[in-house]
Order: structure tokens, then sequence, then C-alpha cells
């Protein structure tokens, strides 16, 4: 993911910064040079303009044009404003002593079921006593994959029965924390191919009954804008508090993950990067930032 995207801002920004002196001019072209960039490998065009709007600003603005190291800062505001654009400061979900629950949501091939077992792992690894709920009664097969991720991980998993209320599902809950104390839930819960009004009301009613801590949307980059559209139907319905992005293993061209905090205002905290159990990693603005520009 970013190749294309990153071998032109490279070029870019390498010949930015091989003039001792810049004219205004001279930014402006390759501020557009940026923008195009941007736009090409899918980026979001309000995020893409903003960006461009804010480097021009800073680099256009006061010392830095006529400095004999102008070209040079004109590459480190567009690297500042890239992390900027990501995130800033790398977050996570914040994690009480007991008491954590993480709803996980997302559509039918994101990567939830998938990113369920990787988080179950990343936590169990980090100390945590982690229970599973595979509330996905949509997909047949999620459960077992569920069941063998558990299994894989070392975490129990409880399940959604198929005509299970949310209240049965939450009392279920409450009977296994008494007898098998877990202090973070994670819930794989019903994903469907395109949003529906039908799995937004259960999700809600869910989401109501077992009260989560976290509410974390899946989003698969591969899917490009479109995956943030739907987003902002799931933030509507269910009030999202942060994004995994799935697949940044992918050739996508990676707009979507560029965009994502900007167009849906919440955190990525982690990113999906191999079909593998290890694949997932906290995401860092800084860093990604860095492979994008070299
Ligand atoms: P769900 O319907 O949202 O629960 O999706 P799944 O968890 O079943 O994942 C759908 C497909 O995407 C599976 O083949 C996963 O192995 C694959 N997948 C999920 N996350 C990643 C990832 O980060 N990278 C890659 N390459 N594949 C992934």
């Amino acid at each position: 993911m970013f190749e294309t995207l990153g071998n032109r801002l490279q070029d870019i920004l390498e010949r930015l910064k091989r003039e001792s002196k810049l004219t205004e001019a001279q930014v402006k072209a390759a501020m557009r040079e940026i923008r195009m960039a941007l736009l090409e490998a899918d980026v979001n065009f309000t995020v893409a303009r903003d960006f461009v709007a804010r480097v021009s600003e800073k680099a256009v603005g006061a010392e830095v044009l006529g400095s004999l190291t102008a070209g040079q800062q004109v590459v480190k505001v567009v690297h500042d404003e890239l992390i900027e654009t990501l995130g800033g400061k790398a977050t996570q979900p914040t994690l009480k002593n007991e008491g954590n629950i993480i709803f996980m949501v997302g559509l039918q091939g994101a990567g939830k079921t998938t990113s369920t077992g990787k988080l179950a792992k990343y936590y169990k690894d980090k100390g945590r006593r982690v229970l599973l709920i595979a509330a996905d009664t949509q997909r047949p097969a999620a459960r077992d994959q569920l069941r063998v991720l558990g299994a894989q991980v070392g975490v129990p998993v409880l399940e959604v029965a198929n005509n299970e209320t949310p209240a049965q599902t939450a009392e279920r809950l409450r009977e296994h924390q008494r007898g098998d104390f877990r202090d973070l839930v994670i819930v794989d819960t019903a994903g469907r191919l395109q949003i529906d009004e039908t799995l937004m009301d259960a999700l809600a009613d869910l989401k109501t009954a077992l009260q989560p801590t976290e509410t974390l949307l899946v989003v698969d980059a591969m899917t490009g804008q479109e995956a943030l559209n739907v987003a902002r139907t799931f933030d509507e319905r269910v009030s999202l508090s942060g994004l995994i992005i799935t697949k940044m293993d992918g050739d996508a061209r990676g707009g979507a993950a560029l965009s994502a905090r900007f167009v849906t205002g919440k955190p990525i905290y982690f990113a999906g990067t191999s079909e593998k159990l290890t694949g997932l990693e906290p995401f860092y603005p800084d860093r990604v930032a860095g492979r994008i520009l070299g």
C-alpha cells in the first residue's frame, strides 16, 4: 500500500529539497502536484484540498521562502501535516482494570471476525483475561471461525444462539462472569454485505443491552472511499469510538486509510497487516507518514 503515492510524493519533494531558494510559484506548482497525487491515490477530495491548503499556508508564509533551506523546510511541513492527517499522536482504546467490553462492528468481509481474534491475542499477550462473544449470527461460519480463533489464542468463546435476545445475551455474559471472571470482553457482531436497517437496529439493541466501553469499526482498506461513507452511517447508528483498518498489506492505493481519520473524526487504533493472528499493529501516524515519504 502507498507505493505509488509514496513514489510520487518523494519525487516531488526531492525536487523541492534541491532548491536553495524557492519562489511562491514553485511552491504552488508543487502543491498542485501533491494534490493530484493524493487524489489519484483515492484520498478524499476535501482531505486532499485541506492538506494542500495547510501546507501552502505554512510553506509560503513568513521566513520559509527567503531562507536557504526553503526546500527542506517545505518537506518538513509536508511530513508534519501528513502525520496530522493520519491522526497526530498514536491512540489506543482506553481500558480500565475491569469491566471492558469492546464491540466490533463492520460490513461482512471487512475482517471483523479475524480482527476480533487478533485483538484477543494482542490483549491476552498484554496480560488481559479475555472473553470472546460470537454474536455474528448473520454469517453462519463466523461463530465456527471465532471458536477456532479462540482456541488458537487460548481464550473462551461465548456463542450467541440464533434466536437469543440481547437481554438474554447480557444475562449469559453476567452468568459467565460469575463463574469465570474476564476483565476484557470482545464482541464479534453481525455484519451484512451492505448497510441495512435491520442490521443497524439489531446492533443498536445489542449495544444497549451490553453497554460496551469501546465500539470499533473494522474497515477494509481495499474498499476505498466507500468504506468511509459506511463508517458515517455506523457512527450515526451505533456511535463509534475508533477504527481498525484491515488489509494494509494489500495493494490498495491507500486513500481510504489516509482519509479515514478526517472523514470519520475517529482515531485509527490498529492496522491489520496479514491474515494471521499476529497481523495486527497499533497504528502509528508518524511511522506511516515515514513509510509514505521515505
Ligand atoms: P468478516 O466478515 O468481517 O468477519 O471478515 P473475516 O474476518 O472473515 O475476513 C474476511 C477475509 O479477509 C478473510 O479471508 C481474512 O483472512 C481476510 N483478512 C482480514 N484481515 C486481514 C488483513 O489485515 N490482511 C489480509 N491480507 N487479509 C485479511
